[in-house]
């Protein structure tokens, strides 16, 4: 039997990237407008310090405007809000991005309430939540843009197709399954309390794996020719030695049964900075009334 098509997230992300480069360059020379993105950092954690200086890197890239604001663990919830404060109001800043995860001690969603809902390029503020769903423009989560793109790479039909998505946090699940349902398709969100996963997944067309489950989606939960975008990135330690990154689904047998899947890593990972780059740019271009570019609709995030 043939193997599955490997949908290639590198190539498709840098894709996009060159778009959001010309993009930028058209706002710089018809409007003097430079997007802006800026990334407040809350401590020394060092994976956020590495995300942080990698989104940076991006924007450079994309000749976008970067900021840096470095908060100390310490600093304390009214000192995030005051700089948030200052950001909303600040023009130069078109995205705002609090890395995550906070300090124990600072509740996340009241700096994330802070932000301007029209800054808000990670898409987690209520006020996006509610558009996603009631289907109204405004920004959408990273990661399962990300996802919608991959599969819109495909050739799979997403009318009325069985799609599955595993995992419903607010970063990945809940808003894949809005998306999709925007999308018009028939979606089933199953999380750890959910029963039979594996017959639940073998009526699917399209899985969405988001749990953070090493390699749990096994070949004999899908049905021939699924399409499977696996978002999970677990650190596993290998007989020989050190370790691989792996997804939640495994790979290697699913390959044989899927018709088209995501590895990992070059699936999902290399889309979400470049969708947080598009977000930027649709939001320094929402903010000043102008529409979005033309070369970035034609990804058809249909909300
Ligand atoms: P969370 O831990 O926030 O959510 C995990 C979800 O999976 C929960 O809804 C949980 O259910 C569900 N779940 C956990 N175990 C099981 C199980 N055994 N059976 C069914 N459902 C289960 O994770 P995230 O959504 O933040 O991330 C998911 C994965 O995606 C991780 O591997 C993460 O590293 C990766 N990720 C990748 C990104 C990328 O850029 N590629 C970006 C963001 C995340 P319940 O709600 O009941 O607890």
């Amino acid at each position: 039997m043939a193997e599955a098509a490997i949908i290639d997230g590198r190539a498709i992300a840098t894709g996009l990237r060159e778009r959001i480069a010309e993009a930028a360059a058209r706002l710089r020379e018809e409007h003097g407008i430079i997007p802006g993105l800026a990334a407040v950092l809350v401590g020394d954690d060092p994976a956020s310090q590495i995300y942080v200086r990698s989104k940076a890197r991006a924007c450079a890239a994309a000749r976008l405007a970067s900021f840096e604001h470095r908060l100390t663990a310490d600093a304390g919830l009214a000192a995030i809000l005051d700089l948030v404060t200052q950001l909303n109001g600040d023009d130069r800043v078109d995205g705002i991005l609090v890395q995550l995860p906070l300090p124990s001690d600072i509740d996340p969603r009241a700096v994330i309430a802070a932000i301007d809902p029209d800054k808000d390029v990670d898409g987690f503020h209520p006020v996006n939540v509610g558009r996603l769903w009631s289907g109204e423009p405004g920004l959408v989560p990273c990661t399962p843009q990300g996802v919608m793109m991959l599969l819109r790479s495909t050739d799979v039909r997403l009318q009325g197709a069985e799609a599955v998505v595993l995992g419903r946090s607010a970063v990945v699940g809940r808003p894949v399954a809005a998306l999709l349902l925007a999308a018009d398709c028939t979606v089933t969100l199953v999380h750890s309390k959910s029963r039979d996963l594996r017959a639940i997944c073998r009526r699917a067309d399209i899985i969405v794996a988001a749990i953070g489950r090493p390699q749990m989606v096994k070949a004999d939960w899908l049905k021939p020719e699924v399409t499977v975008i696996d978002v999970g990135i677990n650190r596993i330690v290998i007989p020989e030695g050190g370790v691989r990154l792996v997804g939640d689904v495994d790979f290697a047998a699913a390959r044989r049964v899927a018709g088209a899947i995501t590895p990992v890593p070059g699936g999902v990972g290399p889309m979400t900075i470049a969708c947080l780059l598009r977000n930027t740019l649709l939001a320094a271009c929402r903010r000043r009334g102008l529409p979005d570019p033309a070369v970035l609709s034609a990804d058809v995030i249909k909300v």
